[in-house]
């Protein structure tokens, strides 16, 4: 989280609010957010924003001059909009980049919600890829279908989901609410799916991700709540009835960071998959 919806809706909002405006000033807030060290930030100052992006779940903001800011904000990374820009320092803050204005000038503040610092960004020079190079189609594409009907994958479908570099923008959160809707196994592998099978994988991508982009643009400013979790259909939802009428609750898998959830009656056909408790517990 956030994931595919949220930096595209987020990117929207940035565009509209910050294209034509020139850049006056690039603060480093964070210890060791900035991943490059050349171009320097120095470099971006006095040129004009021309477009804000979204490439997988990066943010990519390009200047007059070629360069671009790329910005992941990783698990728990939130962007707040500021008019005016302020001067404080809040906890968890990673970077500020301040933006001038006819009327009044407007900043970003990239901050990281929690302890967890691993927001981050990159600045590219015209021709440098940095982290988008080698990122998997997105989905609503062409080579995104066809990697989901052709793939001979053995790896669990819930870990190609969410491999940036195998598809792009799906995340822990809309990635066990599509395989839901999909009824699929998250320990299935791609390779070993059906025709259909395969045809209902992709249905559920696009379906998924269009609600939560539908949702997502109804939110205004930056992307500052602390949860952005109140929207999933079964993710985090573990215990309570399965959103479709099958009469099962819904249940979990959980791993060392984060914990997966799905529902046995639609997904597994009953199965209860084991996970690093269940097999503790029989050690
Ligand atoms: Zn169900």
């Amino acid at each position: 989280m956030p994931e595919l919806p949220e930096m595209q809706a987020l990117s929207e909002r940035l565009a509209a609010s910050l294209v034509g405006r020139r850049l006056q000033d690039a603060r480093l807030l964070g210890f060791s957010s900035l991943k490059t060290v050349s171009p320097e930030p120095a470099e971006l100052l006095g040129h004009v924003l021309t477009s804000v992006t979204r490439r997988a779940k990066y943010l990519v903001f390009t200047f007059d001059h070629g360069q671009r800011i790329v910005l992941h904000l990783s698990q728990a990374g939130r962007v707040d909009v500021e008019e005016p820009p302020k001067l404080t320092r809040p906890r968890g803050a990673v970077a500020r980049f301040a933006f001038d204005g006819d009327q009044r000038s407007r900043a970003i503040l990239i901050r990281e919600f929690g302890t967890q610092r691993k927001a981050a960004w990159w600045i590219l020079g015209a021709d440098d890829e940095g982290p988008l190079e080698g990122l998997g189609p997105e989905p609503h594409t062409a080579e995104f279908s066809h990697l989901i009907r052709t793939s001979t994958s053995k790896r669990r479908l819930h870990s190609d989901l969410r491999d940036q570099h195998v598809m792009s923008g799906i995340g822990r959160g809309w990635g066990d609410d599509i395989l839901h809707r999909a009824r699929l196994s998250p320990f299935a592998s791609l390779g070993s799916l059906s025709a259909s099978e395969r045809e209902r994988l992709i249905e559920a991508v696009e379906h998924v991700l269009d609600h939560a982009l539908a949702l997502e643009r109804t939110r205004t400013g930056g992307l500052s709540e602390s949860s952005l979790s109140g929207r999933f259909a079964v993710h985090g939802r573990f215990g309570q009835p399965c959103p479709l009428p099958c009469g099962d609750t819904l249940a979990r898998v959980s791993f060392e960071s984060y914990e997966m959830t799905y529902c046995p009656s639609c997904q597994t056909k009953g199965k209860i998959l084991a996970d690093r408790r269940m097999s503790r517990l029989l050690k």
